[in-house]
């Protein structure tokens, strides 16, 4: 076939392909001009899914009868005058893609009013041609409407998915765009009836209800955090919203949203910030539930990488990345509740399970509280960078690098041993009820917080074995293990090769002492072989945690008086102490009130 120019029909197809991909697509360019055009309300309305129907309604600037024909051209924007504003882009819009994409696929109806005119106009769209102008009675504001999405277009009608799964993409980012801009009326119409409703006054708690439902949305933990910027001048970086606790999970990455200034965008650097910051506290495969809207100036952030501009660069991105993580964790930290258990499994399930969340999350506990935790830390100033002023007292965080004074660590009330039950679990008593306490969880944790604070301080004292023991391993391992010698003496370990795939293990940390050494050094090589994380902090973490798993004391065996009372001691001291480093549960609390419920001594319900 002889090469030749598209016709402008099938280019602007093309185009329209990278930008309209779906209805929820349609949504989201329609929206975004909305909340461009600084409407205070916006009304959504979709028939069959958004097949038939997409109407959005605003209230904002509305686009002049002179302009209309325009603003329906490919590359036509209001929104940037000079390829340097590409840099520093405030607005949602840029790219003047969307209406023309959008005319092309559709037959697409825009009637609008500016506060100005008399009258307003309406433009009809039908396959990308347009008919003349009309004049119209309308209110102030614009209403775009899209019927008959990719009637033109069969291959990408094939494409979409069954109602339902369009209809929750749909609802979905509206949701998240109703929470990030919570100033907003937002309303969704599936045919007459109303889906989605926001008052608009603010309240982003609220919002997160809808989203979420009521249980999990009360459980979220808030997120607010300021840091300079680094030069002194211009704006810093602000990020605020919601993080789950590490109690409440999913199994998978899709309730982490974030927004950049105001956008959406699906950055998984962001994600992985995220996830770092639950850094062993969540189990392995869970991943938490999120809303966090970063801002930073438009000139740090390049939004222009992608035609539906989902994705972003930043300038400085070890710089965010680090900021976002300090800022969650930081959250995470001060709000670590004990698990207490729902009285429904440990009494006969009399009681209804609570709605939503937790119990979809599959867990068979919940969080032991009812009021709304906020947490609200100040700004993050510049000294939190110092690491010298990290790690010095007992109580410093165990990471080096996230320093969190004193007050932030919320520490377990001081507790009275009862005893041990089952060789495997420990009973305290606390001013609040009962603490029953998994002694191996327990062990870990302790061990855990004093090794990364030794780590931190540089200085594991290590204690030398009275004979060296020689191990050998598969040679796979071996290869492994010899690339993280480093790494180990790090760690007070003392490993030295000794002839093909063995080794000679001559110091242990100190911590350690009396453990087996060779299990120890055999965690630590099972830990290199699943280990997919680059980043030496983490790396050490993990390596931290898998060795403090496997030293730890087991379920099963008998401990001194002496010794249940050190291990109760040391955990009260612990920054976390209410979970292992793997995120399970360290103990299970009973409060003074539920008892009494449970004993019908308190209005029980
Ligand atoms: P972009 O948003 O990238 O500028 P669009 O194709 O989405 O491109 O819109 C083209 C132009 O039409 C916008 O720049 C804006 O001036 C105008 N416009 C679109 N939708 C609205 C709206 N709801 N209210 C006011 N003006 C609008
Ligand atoms: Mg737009």
């Amino acid at each position: 076939m002889p090469i030749r120019l598209l016709s402008s029909e099938v280019a602007s197809q093309i185009a329209a392909g990278e930008v309209v991909e779906r209805p929820a697509s349609v949504v989201k360019e329609l929206v975004e001009n909305a909340l461009d055009a600084g409407t205070k309300t916006v009304t959504v309305t979709i028939q069959e899914a958004g097949r038939r129907l997409i109407e959005i309604a605003d209230d904002g600037s509305g686009i002049p009868a002179g302009e209309l024909l325009l603003a329906v051209e490919r590359h036509a924007t209001s929104k940037l005058a000079s390829a340097a504003d590409l840099f520093r882009i405030g607005t949602l819009g840029f790219r003047g893609e969307a209406l023309a994409s959008i005319g092309s696929v559709s037959r697409l109806t825009i009637t609008s009013r500016v506060k100005s005119a008399e009258a307003g106009a309406r433009l009809r769209v039908e396959g990308g041609l347009a008919s003349p102008l009309q004049a119209v009675g309308a209110p102030v504001g614009t209403t775009v409407r899209v019927e008959d999405l990719f009637y033109n277009v069969p291959a990408r009608l094939k494409f979409l998915k069954q109602d339902m799964t369009e209809r929750r993409a749909i609802d979905g980012l509206l949701t998240r765009y109703a929470l990030a801009y919570p100033e907003v009326r937002f309303r969704l119409m599936d045919g007459a009836s109303p889906t989605l409703q926001t008052s608009g006054d603010g309240d982003r708690r609220a919002i997160l209800a809808a989203l979420y439902g009521v249980d999990v949305a009360r459980q979220m933990l808030e997120v607010v955090a300021e840091e300079e910027s680094s030069t002194g001048s211009g704006q810093g970086f602000r990020l605020t919203g919601y993080t789950s606790p590490a109690a409440l999970t999913r199994s998978n990455r899709k309730e982490i949203t974030f927004f950049i200034n105001g956008r959406w965008v699906q950055d998984s650097a962001l994600s992985a910030a995220l996830l770092q910051a639950y850094h062993t506290l969540l189990m392995v495969g869970r991943y938490p539930l999120a809303a966090l809207f970063l801002e930073l100036d438009p000139e740090e952030v390049d939004v222009n990488v992608h035609p539906a501009k989902a994705e972003v660069r930043f300038r400085s991105s070890e710089r965010v990345f680090s900021f976002v993580q300090r800022a969650v964790r930081r959250a995470l930290l001060a709000y670590s509740p004990v698990a207490s258990m729902p009285s429904q499994n440990l009494w006969g399930g009399h009681q209804p399970p609570s709605p939503g969340g937790q119990s979809s999350a599959g867990l068979d506990w919940t969080i032991g509280h009812s009021e709304i935790p906020t947490v609200d830390r100040g700004p993050l100033t510049a000294q939190d960078d110092d690491p010298s002023s990290a790690a010095h007292g007992p109580r410093s965080s165990v990471y080096g690098q996230d320093p969190a004074p004193q007050s932030e660590i919320i520490h377990l009330p001081l507790m009275r041993l009862v005893g041990q039950i089952g060789a495997t679990y420990l009973v305290a008593e606390g001013p609040d009820g009962l603490y029953l306490i998994d002694q191996h969880a327990a062990h870990e944790r302790v061990l855990f917080e004093k090794l990364m604070l030794q780590h931190a301080r540089k200085e594991i004292p290590s204690q030398t074995l009275l004979t060296p023991l020689a191990v050998t391993l598969p040679p796979a391992s071996a290869k492994m293990l010899n690339e993280q010698l480093p790494v180990l003496e790090h760690f007070g370990f003392s490993v030295e090769p000794f002839g093909p795939n063995a080794f000679q293990v001559r110091a242990v940390p100190a911590l350690f002492a009396g453990a087996d050494p060779a299990a120890a050094l055999r965690a630590l090589v099972e830990d290199f072989e699943e280990d997919e994380t680059p980043l030496q902090t983490e790396v050490e973490a993990r390596i931290a945690a898998r060795v403090c798993k496997r030293l730890a004391v087991k379920g099963g065996q008998a401990l001194s008086p002496e010794e249940q009372r050190a291990l109760l001691t040391d955990l009260e001291a612990c920054d976390s102490p209410r979970t292992c480093p793997h995120g399970r549960p360290t103990m299970i609390h009973l409060s003074v009130d539920m008892l009494e419920r449970q004993f019908g001594r308190r209005g029980a319900r």
